[in-house]
């Protein structure tokens, strides 16, 4: 039986009531995202009509989600709330604290011990409160929940930008603050502002070298990376019931790379066989009964300019593979134009690494399309040129692309094999050289490539493509390489020509996994202790802070302005700072060092008004809070995307 089915089976007996009183109420055809906000309204019946991007709305969410970094912080604030269990289900993903360097198997075993404090801390708690716990090795959060928990119709927070990554599979899931997620395991409501809709109408069929992948680079390129703040993008269309559920997940999962507040599918068949595959035929059942109320109704679709703020259309038949970068996920490159683009803009041209994997793309899909270019290493006698990393989502990947005899493959043509985690991704890449800054290109299938994202080296040109397209590059070790049109030379001199990828969405013989890494909690945790040492550096238990007068705030002093991006990346920088997550008082010293200074355009240096000197942001907060002095910080474009 699927995780949480009773839940799942009280949220749909719940909707058409609810959403037939919705519709009643506005009195025409329904979005989905209408739907399913609606079902989930905190006070049950809906009496009156939001306005959009205007009311304040309280949600009551299905579930909550927590990745290792961010947990820490969450839980120890869960520990003040009083109570002896999380009100609604709820996980925590051992995946962040992993760092990339030699393999899978060595880099488990590190991280199993400098972290050990921390995973034990995660462990313990989630034991005594009921939360599920999801081991490291186990895989990433998003991938994790997709195989595991997401279902159609339901509503999901998680401590991460990339919990929009469960739209694939017809969630509302949006990225909290570990705040928010305390509020919904304290059985509070969850307030959210009412959002505008974009609908994306996808007609055709993807084909050749273009992929899910291609769907929303493009779509970032339209919008940019601040063209989704305040809303939520609906896809819809034959040709959005087209693309593979995982397809769809990688989709919504970029859509945090334009700020989006969520992304979402409709219900459809590719849904259904992607939890009939993983093991959930018994949620695929509950949501056929309840089919109508899953995706928008044929009216809104029909029409999509009446009823979405914004309507957007993409033919998948002509979209060629995108190519976005550097520095930003928008900045984007059909194939054709990119090797100009290399040149004009002087992009180091020799690509020294393609790394495949992370939450956006470690699906069975996407693992088996990569292969199928890997293999052509092989048998056509080319010599792959640039490194090349691989990172399953999940260890049920993981096992079965082991079992299919995929992992050889990448293996063969040199490629690297890292855990089931973030790694590179986030900061956690051990990569050799980095610290020299020299310039050089990478291209990763992830959905950031902000500077200094990968490897901290700020000269790191990253980019971002579908597996396939990286793996193909990877071969050519050329950034100016296009698979599609251009032969590469191998070994024996003669002109070759990569033929074009092909996958399965779902393994012919079917999963399989020997330990998928999860951890049930105990039925009574009361007599569960979780310890916290008052020695420790990286975790550190919480005073509550002194509740509020009552009275206006008076005297504070402006900290910081920030000047453009202030994504989560400047707020809290990542990498080695992961560390720190679970002790405030140690993780307040990197607090916005990324941001930079509306007044003086640098980072991390900001005037001290109490000594008139530019300090350091952290030893600045410092001062004014020994001070007694309250800070002001204004944030910019894309705060805390
Ligand atoms: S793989 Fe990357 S984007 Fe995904 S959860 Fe990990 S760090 Fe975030």
């Amino acid at each position: 039986m699927a995780f949480d089915f009773k839940m799942i089976q009280q949220t749909y007996r719940a909707f058409p009531d609810r959403i037939n009183a919705v519709r009643k109420l506005l009195q025409h055809p329904l979005t989905l995202t209408q739907k399913i906000l609606t079902g989930h309204l905190f006070d049950e019946a809906a009496n009156q009509q939001y306005q959009r991007v205007i009311d304040y709305v309280d949600f009551k969410p299905d579930r909550v989600a927590m990745q290792d970094a961010t947990a820490q912080m969450a839980l120890l604030q869960f520990m003040q709330a009083g109570k002896s269990k999380a009100a609604v289900p709820s996980t925590v993903h051992c995946d962040h604290l992993i760092q990339a360097k030699s393999g899978a198997l060595e880099d488990l075993k590190t991280a199993l011990s400098t972290n050990q404090e921390v995973y034990d801390f995660l462990g313990s708690v989630s034991n005594k409160y009921g939360i599920g716990f999801w081991k490291p090795g186990a895989g990433i959060i998003h991938q994790v929940i997709l195989e595991n928990y997401a279902f159609p119709g339901g509503m999901m927070i998680g401590t991460d930008s990339h919990t929009v990554n469960a739209g694939g599979l017809g969630m509302v899931a949006i990225g909290v603050g570990g705040a928010d997620a305390v509020d919904v395991m304290a059985g509070m409501p969850w307030e959210l502002k009412f959002p505008k809709l974009v609908g994306v109408k996808l007609i055709g069929k993807l084909n050749g070298w273009a992929s899910a992948k291609d769907v929303i680079l493009k779509v970032a390129g339209i919008l940019t990376v601040k063209g989704g703040t305040g809303k939520i993008v609906e896809y819809f269309g034959e040709g959005a019931e087209s693309i593979s559920c995982t397809g769809k997940g990688t989709i919504c999962n970029m859509g945090a790379e334009i700020g989006a507040t969520t992304s979402l599918f409709g219900y459809d068949k590719k849904m259904r066989d992607y939890l009939v595959g993983t093991d959930r035929a018994d949620v695929a059942e509950e949501a056929d009964k309840v089919a109508e109320y899953l995706t928008g109704d044929p009216e809104v679709y029909a029409t999509p300019e009446q009823y979405f703020d914004e309507v957007i259309e993409i033919d998948l038949s002509t979209l060629e593979p995108y190519i976005n970068g550097p520095f930003s996920p928008d900045k984007a490159w059909p194939i054709s134009e990119f090797a100009k683009a290399v040149k004009e803009n002087d992009y180091p041209q020799k690509l020294e690494v393609g790394l495949i994997g992370s939450c956006t793309n470690s699906s069975y899909e996407d693992i088996t399309r990569a292969a199928s270019v890997a293999v052509q290493a092989k048998e056509k006698h080319l010599k792959v040129k640039s490194e090349y990393t691989v990172t399953p989502g999940s260890e049920l990947v993981r096992y079965t692309i082991e079992r299919d005899g995929l992992i050889k493959t990448f293996e063969e043509i040199g490629g690297v094999v890292l855990a089931n985690a973030c790694g590179p991704c986030i900061g956690q890449w051990a990569r050799h050289n980095a610290d020299k800054q020299e310039r050089n290109s990478i291209i990763t299938s992830f959905n950031r490539n902000f500077a200094k994202r990968n490897d901290g080296n700020p000269n790191t040109f990253s980019f971002v493509a579908s597996p396939e397209i990286v793996t193909a590059l990877a071969i050519a070790g050329d950034m100016t390489f296009n698979p599609i049109t251009d032969t590469l030379t191998n070994e024996n001199g003669e002109q070759v020509k990569l033929d074009e990828p092909h996958g399965l969405e779902l393994p012919a013989k079917g999963f399989a996994v020997e330990d998928n890494g999860y951890q049930a909690p105990s039925e009574d945790g009361s007599g569960i202790e979780v310890v916290v040492s008052p020695e420790s550096e990286r975790l550190q238990l919480l005073i509550p802070f002194a509740p509020w007068n009552g009275e206006d705030l008076t005297g504070l002093k402006l900290l910081i302005k920030a000047k453009g991006k202030c994504t989560t990346d400047h707020i809290s920088m990542a990498g080695p700072w992961l560390r720190y997550r679970g002790h405030l008082d140690n993780i307040s010293n990197n607090m916005l060092i990324g941001a930079v200074n509306a007044a003086n355009d640098q980072t991390n240096s900001v005037l001290n008004q109490l000594s008139g000197d530019y300090q350091p942001v952290p030893d600045t907060a410092r001062a004014y809070k020994a001070a007694g002095i309250g800070p002001i910080v204004v944030g910019d474009e894309n705060y805390g995307e």
